[in-house]
């Protein structure tokens, strides 16, 4: 296997999180051990990565619940292709808005990601079948919170949260303290509104950890750090005309932050350059 896996302990619940090599854009795949039932949130933007979120899914040897989508970007999205053509049967649940978006505009993202990536990309978007409504659900014994944010990231975002475990999948809306976002949209005020929602959260049920959508886990503490890069890149983008101009800026008024890649391919979407 190349990616690593991370699993966090817990009594009724572990959770494994996957996560490729730099070349698949450290996308986490997070697999809910229940029980009785896996449930697995986010596919990979590589079939070949898939196929290792695949292996590690029958390593566990438990029925999959369901697959679960938390937002509407392909790099999370692609990997469904083969997932569900390995696990026949098993549905595909994301928000409302998240089927929808995808239903208008999904196929087209990934044939434009196919240009820029080639075949590792899925070539049928796979449509979700099932729908999360947010709130509470109790699976398999385990409290879940399922809350629904806007206009941040991406559009949608599914989180979920672990009160009783002290844990949160965040997803896209919260980066690693070393890491650059992913501002593919000048979302910059409403992510903020959103981080510090999640801030508020974050204190009231105590938690200890955050999954990201990409790398490592954190901690609450790198919640300032996130509002912290999104105030610089919105001065950023006020004053860059151009992709390059705000790359530059971004990366003088946060140096540090790293892969300059990521930086890069967000700028292309922010000015346009890449669409959808
Ligand atoms: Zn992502």
């Amino acid at each position: 296997m190349q990616g690593k896996v991370e699993t966090l302990e817990h009594p009724d619940v572990k959770i494994h999180i996957y996560t490729p090599p730099d070349e698949g854009f450290l996308v986490n795949t997070t697999i809910f051990e229940l029980a009785d039932r896996l449930i697995v949130v986010d596919g990979q933007i590589f079939q070949r990565f898939a196929r290792e979120v695949g292996d590690l899914i029958e390593d566990l040897r438990k029925p999959i619940d369901r697959f679960v989508l938390t937002h509407n970007h392909p790099d999370h999205y692609s990997g469904f292709e083969h997932l569900t053509q390995r696990f026949p049967g098993v549905q595909l649940a994301a928000l409302t808005s998240v089927r929808d978006y995808l239903v208008r505009t999904g196929q087209k993202v990934l044939d434009v990601r196919r240009g820029l990536f080639g075949e590792e990309i899925a070539k049928q978007l796979v449509v979700p079948d099932a729908v999360i409504v947010p709130g509470e659900l109790v699976i398999s014994g385990v409290r879940f919170l399922f809350q629904e944010f806007t206009d941040a990231e991406a559009e949608h975002t599914l989180t979920i949260t672990l009160p009783d475990q002290g844990v949160a999948l965040v997803s896209d809306l919260v980066g690693g303290t070393g890491d650059h976002l992913f501002t593919v949209q000048p979302h910059f005020d409403g992510w903020i509104a959103v981080l510090e929602k999640i801030r508020l959260d974050t204190a009231r049920h105590g938690l200890k950890t955050l999954i990201v959508g990409h790398g490592a886990s954190v901690g609450p503490d790198a919640l300032p750090a996130n509002i912290e890069y999104l105030k610089a890149a919105k001065a950023a983008y006020v004053s860059s005309a151009k992709a390059d101009e705000f790359v530059a800026a971004v990366s003088a008024s946060m140096p540090g932050r790293a892969p300059e890649a990521w930086l890069n391919f967000s700028s292309q979407m922010l000015y346009g350059h890449i669409a959808p």
